[in-house]
């Protein structure tokens, strides 16, 4: 890797024409919307999928590869679990190598705290049937050579993966077309089509698609879209900026982080880093508005966001980004077709550092390339994953919380059943949208 492989200027794979008329209309090409169409056109509907920029140009791109079912929220671990499977049988579908590697996720434990915040969470593993392990200091130093820093212990979990997201999400792409899904890029939604109050399709820059269902996967853009329409969704989205380091000997097959820096090895024998439980939130009026919601998350976490004054134009809360426009008017999606923040070089600079100091004996690695994602967050934690009773005919799929690479196949199996009205086979009462505005109390995800 030298500069990071998807941007605006990347070719279209996918140029369409879209249908006039789908079963359903996925909007979004990120790893929920690719899944969620793969599943969908496996059943046998006609599903048109639209991207306003790339596949996987945001966030399903520029995440840091991690496959884990360690540290989940426990009514996530079902799905994550079927998501593991998932992804060892799809990759097998593709027609390319997604660097899906079995190399572990481990969480290093720098105090008897973060010992027993892990010990609390084991046994959730265990009766989903994941194999998380704790480690003692001597095991961790087994388990990951070379590194410098000692610790407390670890958890660690064998069976989690890592695979290149820029790979495996226009790869998973590739077998929902194949199933009979239409792709569309640099195709934006800018509206949902409604009659007698229930969805009959949606309006693109293209024209209109007529559909009895239509699945939400905008990743941050969700809530802008949303709240066009008067649906009210706290989420927000953060800045997360990764480095991709140089070729150095390998020092562990798997993801591994503790409170400062995350890594893992790519496929091309460098390694991803990236600063654990740290991001940063541009301030704009969605923050304002969903402030009080996420108090309990700050409260929990008073260190971890630092706050940045002003989005730049044109991001989902922007101060200037339109909140409402009208159908024949191009809408906030199509001018920003690829949401793209500029990394954090000062982080950059610090988590290089970080890393030369970690593993003294593998030098100091050269910066090939930095980017940055905007994560969207919900002020729990965990995704919306639910029908949405005020707009019959719309299923949303959003808010992954910074984990939803992972668990995303698990997630579009998940969606495309509460479309076909098919068994879900997980509880996903935890997931319901309703439960920012019903008096539910919040209960933040374990977010370790
Ligand atoms: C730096 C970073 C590190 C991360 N690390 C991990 C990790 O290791 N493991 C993990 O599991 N997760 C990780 N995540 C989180 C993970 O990447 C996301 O949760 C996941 O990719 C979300 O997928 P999505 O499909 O919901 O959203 P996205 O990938 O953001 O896709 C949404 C898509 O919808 C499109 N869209 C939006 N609105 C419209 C519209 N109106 N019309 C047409 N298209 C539209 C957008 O252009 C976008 O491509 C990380 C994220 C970041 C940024």
């Amino acid at each position: 890797m030298t500069g990071f492989p998807i941007s605006a200027q990347s070719p279209i794979t996918w140029p369409g024409p879209a249908p006039a008329q789908a079963d359903v209309v996925v909007i979004g090409g990120g790893v929920i919307g690719v899944t969620t169409a793969l599943f969908l056109a496996r059943d046998g509907l006609r599903v048109v999928l639209l991207e306003k920029g790339r596949i996987a140009g945001e966030q399903s791109s520029r995440n840091w590869g991690w496959i884990r079912q360690q540290g989940r929220d426990p009514d996530e671990l079902p799905i994550m679990v079927e998501a593991n499977a998932l992804w060892q049988t799809l990759a097998t579908e593709t027609n390319v190598d997604i660097g899906l590697t079995q190399g572990g996720v481990t969480y290093l434990a720098e105090t008897d705290a973060d010992m027993a915040r892990y010990a609390a969470w084991e046994p959730h593993a265990r009766a989903c049937g994941v194999d998380t392990a704790l480690l003692s200091d001597a095991e961790v130093q087994g388990l990951i050579p070379g590194m410098a820093r000692r610790y407390k212990g670890a958890m660690h979990t064998r069976t989690d993966m890592r695979a290149e997201p820029w790979v495996a999400v226009p790869a998973l792409a590739g077998i929902a077309a194949r199933a009979g899904a239409t792709l569309v890029e640099n195709c934006a939604v800018r509206a949902f089509d409604i009659a007698a109050g229930r969805i009959t399709g949606v309006v693109t820059e293209q024209g209109r698609i007529a559909a009895p269902e239509v699945v939400l996967a905008g990743g941050a853009w969700s809530a802008l879209l949303l709240r066009r329409h008067g649906v009210s969704l706290p989420q927000l989205s953060v800045r997360a900026t990764v480095a991709a380091l140089d070729a150095a000997p390998m020092a562990y097959a798997g993801g591994a982080t503790d409170s400062r820096i995350a890594f893992r090895p790519r496929a091309d024998g460098g390694y991803s880093v990236a600063a654990g439980g740290f991001h940063e939130l541009f301030v704009g009026p969605d923050a304002f508005r969903a402030l009080p919601k996420y108090l309990t998350q700050l409260r929990a976490d008073p260190f971890g966001t630092r706050f940045l004054p002003k989005a730049p134009n044109g991001f989902p809360d922007g101060w200037g980004t339109p909140r409402h426009w009208a159908e024949d008017a191009v809408s906030p999606f199509e001018q920003q077709r690829i949401l793209n923040p500029e990394p954090n070089a000062a982080k950059v600079r610090a988590l290089c550092t970080d890393f030369a100091t970690m593993f003294p004996d593998l030098g100091t690695p050269r910066t090939k390339a930095a980017w940055a994602g905007m994560i969207d967050t919900m002020p729990d934690v965990v995704p919306v994953i639910d029908r949405i009773a005020a707009l019959p005919g719309l299923t949303v799929g959003t808010g992954m919380s910074g984990h939803g690479f992972g668990i995303g196949p698990g997630v579009g199996r998940v969606l495309s059943a509460l479309v076909t009205g098919g068994d879900p086979g997980h509880d996903l009462g935890r997931f319901r949208c309703d439960r920012f505005s019903d008096g539910t109390p919040m209960r933040l995800g374990p977010a370790l």
